[in-house]
């Protein structure tokens, strides 16, 4: 006779999720088997803990266990939620874009507070991806008018499709560009108030020494370049021409390239030139001003 199966309540499957997460080296374990478990049952993760005696069903727990195992071979919760928050705004994700990170928050923060006047802002976001970077700003600046540019159609689909959940689509205009080899959309005559990006840095020898939840999923394209500063190099060439005097670079930075970046930024005749820190005290962002 077989067993009746057992019942579970959400709170017990979050707990023994996440201790099993543990065991198994899941990274954030706890997180990992909320985020999954909210999203089956479309409830957001304090829900969970308000109701936390709701019972799971049978179709609910073989949905989540699938995206468990998922989690356990190494896929990021956020391909398997498809969704990550950005600046407190949900933003949809799939392999075919970046998970936006937390340090790339920052990266708009400074980049926006630097720039002078907030009326009728043109901004180019290169490397857009998931289009965290170019949404967030015209969400932040109602007037501003934003072309955001990547070189994947994939990852253009999915900037398309977070612009139209947030309601900026008319204000952001998305194009394929490879950075390296095409013209870049230009907004006005003036030039660009705001060049903006987090462009791929990682060097390739680096890749290897990735943890498995980011070489194993992620885009390639959007991480990695052959020696690590080829991306900042063209950006910081190419927003001499982009930008009105006046405006401002802001890039999202390697730890390690911020010295070469500074310097490059400073040949090239910016001004108000800086490095800042992440959280972690790591310099991730550059910023400078072209004068003339
Ligand atoms: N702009 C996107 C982000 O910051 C994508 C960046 C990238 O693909 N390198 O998350």
């Amino acid at each position: 006779m077989s067993e009746p199966a057992r019942e579970w309540t959400a709170m017990e499957l979050v707990k023994t999720t996440a201790s099993f997460f543990q065991e198994r080296g899941v990274g954030e374990p706890r997180l990992s088997a909320e985020l999954l478990l909210g999203h089956v049952l479309r409830e957001e993760r304090l829900q969970l803990y308000l109701h936390h005696g709701r019972p799971v069903y049978p179709a609910e727990l073989e949905r989540y266990r699938e995206l468990c195992r998922k989690r356990l071979e190494g896929w990021p919760v956020q391909y398997l939620t498809g969704e990550q928050f950005f600046l407190g705004r949900r933003f949809m994700v799939d392999s075919r874009v970046l998970i936006p990170r937390p340090e790339t928050e920052l990266v708009v923060e400074y980049g926006l507070e630097r720039v002078s006047s907030r009326s009728s802002l043109s901004v180019l976001d290169v490397g857009t991806g998931s289009g965290c970077i170019a949404v967030s700003v015209a969400l932040a600046v109602p007037d501003a008018l934003v072309a955001a540019v990547d070189i994947s159609e994939g990852a253009l689909e999915v900037a398309r499709s977070n612009a139209r959940l947030h309601g900026v689509e008319d204000r952001v205009r998305f194009s394929r560009a490879d950075l390296f080899s095409d013209e870049l959309p230009v907004v006005n005559a003036g030039g660009y108030d705001l060049v903006i990006s987090n462009p791929p840095y990682i060097p390739d020898r680096e890749w290897e020494g990735l943890q498995i939840e980011v070489r194993g999923y992620e885009p390639r394209q959007a991480l990695t370049v052959p020696e690590g500063m080829e991306c900042y190099r063209a950006l910081v060439s190419r927003s001499c021409m982009l930008l009105r005097p006046g405006g401002i670079i802001c890039l999202e930075l390697h730890a390690d390239a911020a010295r070469q970046v500074k310097e490059m930024l400073e040949e090239k005749g910016f001004a108000d030139v800086a490095v800042l820190q992440d959280y972690s005290g790591f310099d991730r962002i550059a910023l400078g001003r072209r004068i003339a």
